[in-house]
């Protein structure tokens, strides 16, 4: 049962209402034009059954309920084809449109299929439902296929329940829709196209990219995006962050800045938080900004730039660098301490010769604190600029890869003290690959002082020992005998002037000169050198040596001493001495001979000639050989004295001699028996030829005066001549003699006696 329920003003007199309503559905379908026309005849239709079926209707029209009498003129004013059916199927009423449709479409509509389906159609309509059919005509007249939509509804006429058939021609809309469905169609594909290349375009995107819609759904999201929520893309497309999002707090920020990215805002930020899934830090540049997307529709566009592994790397790369540095300051620490170690000056200059790093031994020395010695260029007694020039200059060649090491002398600045140094400069890189200096003061005044001090001292001893050399020198000069001091090999390093002297040559002509000395004969060398080698194996030599020198045919006596020694630098050497005793065996040779000569007249004395007959006497025993002997004296000599002088006498006596020694052969022997008494020892001579010889001589003598100082003086001798018996003494042979002498004399002078009976003189 309906409610009742107040009517509506216009629907207390519907009878008035049907006329001006069919006038002004038609009037609507004549304005909203072709297109509009089916959608306003299925609600006209609808209205019509409705106002029919309705209470309304019913309260509208006198009871009994409507007749067809009453309804006929409205629905043949209907603009499109209406019919009425009963349940036998026979037609109750159709308006002139829906007979023409029927005509036009009769073999569409009066097909066996198409009235079978009529009939159930109209028993579910019957049945209350609406039913709709939509209908495929091809127009018999026209030629033209058309849509019709087919309408089937209960409605009651005079208290039947009749079927409603509506007919909308749907051609035109149909066509419409066709021709809109396909400009939809293109639109759509391009939509479509544009959002698979845009998709394409953003899931190439390494980054998470996505679009939102303005109610702040992901409309569009990249695989990135996906990927980085760990999510399949269709449980995100359509969700809100906060959808999504299980914190509040940061799904109301994100809905806050998609709101003001709407209202024209963009958004560039890092963002770090924790990631979703992991929990780990996650580092992301966030961008987001609007624009209309291919709708027309403001969008926002946003991009989560992951940048975790570049900020991780980065912080990697700090601490790393932070390690470095660690490092590094603990490299340039260790560095310095090692530098601090070294005892000497030690630096290290950048390529501008700034310091960079000195140790404690620099800071010492330049009594400059390190802070103050950093950064600097130079030294204070480099501060000039003539200075500053050659320290660049040398600093430069070293950064060229020259090396410098030079000695220093100076004054130090600030001790006063005089020094020595070895700079030292080369050039390598430092950690940092930048070229610098290193340098390095090592410091030798220590060392050259007491090179200084040895030097002096040696200097000293080698003065010393040139003294003590010369000294020798002179010591050994003085020696008159030849002495000297060769080493192996015969090489003289010293000699005496004597020696110099000896050798004709001057003493640094003989030191170090070759050997063997010109002046010495090959033989004479050799045995030297033997000699030499004997000395220097430890043996002596001590002889004596007479030669006769080749150049001058001088006569030489001398004594050779060799020893052993040892040389000023430590080597074995012979010390030689050559011991010239010449004058003393010539002195021994004249004392033999003044004893054995008579002094004036230069024959042997009474001794010498005595010694000498006793040797002859023997030989002349052994040989059984003569053997004579003749004494003879000068006539009256004291006269030749008194009258000419003893001087004049003495040369008289040398005289007689002279000739005796000229008559008498080589062997015979005078000799001055006493005063001017003479004899002479007549080896294997007869007594015969003995007289001969002496006659000579008497002759001689007496025949030519002698030349004296004190004018010519004649003089004559007298002689007694004996042979050597076998067994006779000498004394017994001179006795007998100076017997027949004596006779001589005595027998009126100037004659040689015999004294052999056999054998008498001419004279005689
Ligand atoms: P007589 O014929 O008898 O021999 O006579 P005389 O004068 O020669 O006598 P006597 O033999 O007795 O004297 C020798 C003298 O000779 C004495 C002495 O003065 C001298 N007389 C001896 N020795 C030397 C001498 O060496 N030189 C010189 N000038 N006179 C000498
Ligand atoms: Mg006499
Ligand atoms: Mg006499």
């Amino acid at each position: 049962m309906r409610p009742q329920a107040k009517r509506p003003f216009l629907l207390r007199r519907p009878s008035h209402l049907i006329g001006p309503l069919a006038g002004l559905l038609a009037g609507l379908l004549l304005l909203t034009g072709e297109t509009a026309s089916p959608v306003i005849a299925v609600v006209l239709s609808t209205t019509v059954a409705a106002l029919l079926n309705s209470g309304t209707i019913e309260r509208l029209r006198p009871r009994p309920a409507p007749g067809l009498t009453e309804i006929r003129p409205m629905l043949e004013a209907f603009p499109f084809p209406v019919a009425m059916r009963d349940a036998a199927g026979r037609e109750r009423f159709a308006n002139a449109l829906h007979a023409a449709w029927v005509t036009e479409n009769q073999a569409e509509i009066h097909s066996a299929s198409a009235l079978r389906r009529n009939q159930i159609e109209d028993t579910s309509a019957l049945n209350g439902e609406l039913v709709e059919s939509e209908l495929f005509c091809a127009g018999a007249s026209t030629m033209e296929g058309r849509y019709y939509l087919v309408r089937k509804q209960c409605i009651h006429v005079d208290d039947e329940p009749l079927v409603l058939v509506t007919v909308t021609d749907l051609t035109a809309e149909r066509q419409a829709r066709a021709r809109l469905q396909s400009v939809l169609a293109q639109q759509l594909e391009l939509l479509q196209h544009t959002n698979h290349f845009v998709q394409r375009l953003i899931d190439v995107i390494p980054e998470p990219v996505y679009v939102k819609d303005e109610r702040g759904r992901y409309v569009m999201i990249n695989e990135a995006f996906a990927r980085q929520r760990s999510q399949n893309p269709d449980d995100i497309l359509w969700r809100t962050a906060k959808d999504l999002a299980p914190d509040n707090h940061v799904a109301r920020s994100v809905s806050d800045e998609d709101l003001s990215v709407l209202a024209g805002a963009s958004v560039y930020k890092e963002d770090v938080s924790p990631h979703p899934i992991t929990g780990e830090p996650r580092y992301r540049i966030v961008t987001k900004g609007s624009c209309m997307n291919a709708e027309g529709q403001k969008v926002i566009i946003g991009a989560n730039f992951d940048i975790t592994q570049r900020r991780l790397f980065e912080q990697a790369l700090e601490a790393k660098l932070e390690q470095e540095k660690t490092q590094h300051r603990r490299t340039q620490e260790f560095v310095q301490r090692i530098m601090d170690l070294v005892p000497f000056p030690l630096y290290v200059k950048d390529a501008q010769s700034r310091y960079q790093m000195v140790n404690e031994a620099m800071v010492r020395n330049r009594a400059i604190p390190r802070e103050q010695l950093l950064g600097r260029t130079g030294m204070p007694e480099e501060s000039g600029a003539e200075a500053l020039y050659r320290l660049f200059e040398e600093d430069g060649a070293v950064l060229a890869g020259q090396h410098v090491l030079r000695e220093e002398n100076g004054i130090h600045d600030y001790t006063g003290r005089e020094y020595w140094h070895v700079l030292s400069k080369d050039c390598c890189l430092d950690p940092e690959g930048n070229q610098v200096i290193v340098g390095a003061h090592i410091d030798l005044t220590e060392l050259r002082k007491a090179e200084n001090e040895l030097k002096s001292s040696l200097e000293r001893e080698v003065q010393l020992r040139e003294r003590t050399q010369e000294f020798v020198q002179r010591l050994i000069d003085v020696i008159p005998d030849p002495m000297y001091i060769k080493k192996g090999g015969g090489v003289y390093v010293m000699v005496n002037q004597a020696f110099a002297d000896y050798h004709d040559r001057k003493k640094e002509q003989i030191v170090q000169a070759p050997v063997p000395l010109p002046t010495s004969p090959a033989t004479t060398t050799l045995i030297s050198m033997q000699e030499d080698e004997a000395v220097l194996a430890g043996g002596e030599i001590n002889k004596e040596e007479h030669t006769v020198r080749r150049a001058s045919g001088e006569e030489v006596f001398r004594i050779v001493t060799k020893r052993r020694s040892v040389y000023v630098d430590g080597d074995p050497v012979v010390v030689g001495i050559d011991h010239h005793i010449t004058r003393w065996r010539q002195a021994e040779r004249e004392l033999k001979r003044l004893a054995a000569e008579d002094v004036l007249t230069g024959i042997a004395n009474r001794r010498h000639f005595r010694q000498e007959t006793e040797r002859a006497l023997s030989l002349a025993a052994r040989h059984a050989q003569p053997l004579s002997l003749l004494i003879f004296d000068l006539d009256h000599f004291k006269h030749v004295n008194d009258h000419f002088g003893h001087q004049a006498g003495d040369e008289v006596l040398v005289e007689t001699v002279r000739r005796c020694r000229e008559t008498l052969r080589q062997s015979d022997m005078p000799g001055r028996w006493g005063g001017e008494e003479f004899v002479v020892l007549l080896p294997q001579t007869s007594i015969r030829d003995a007289l001969q010889v002496s006659e000579r001589l008497r002759i001689l003598l007496a025949a030519n005066p002698i030349a004296t100082s004190a004018g010519a003086v004649s003089v004559t001798l007298s002689g007694g001549l004996a042979q050597w018996h076998a067994g006779e003494s000498l004394d017994e042979l001179v006795a007998r003699a100076d017997a027949a002498l004596y006779r001589a004399k005595t027998g009126g002078r100037n004659a040689i006696l015999s004294a052999e009976a056999d054998v008498q003189t001419h004279a005689a």
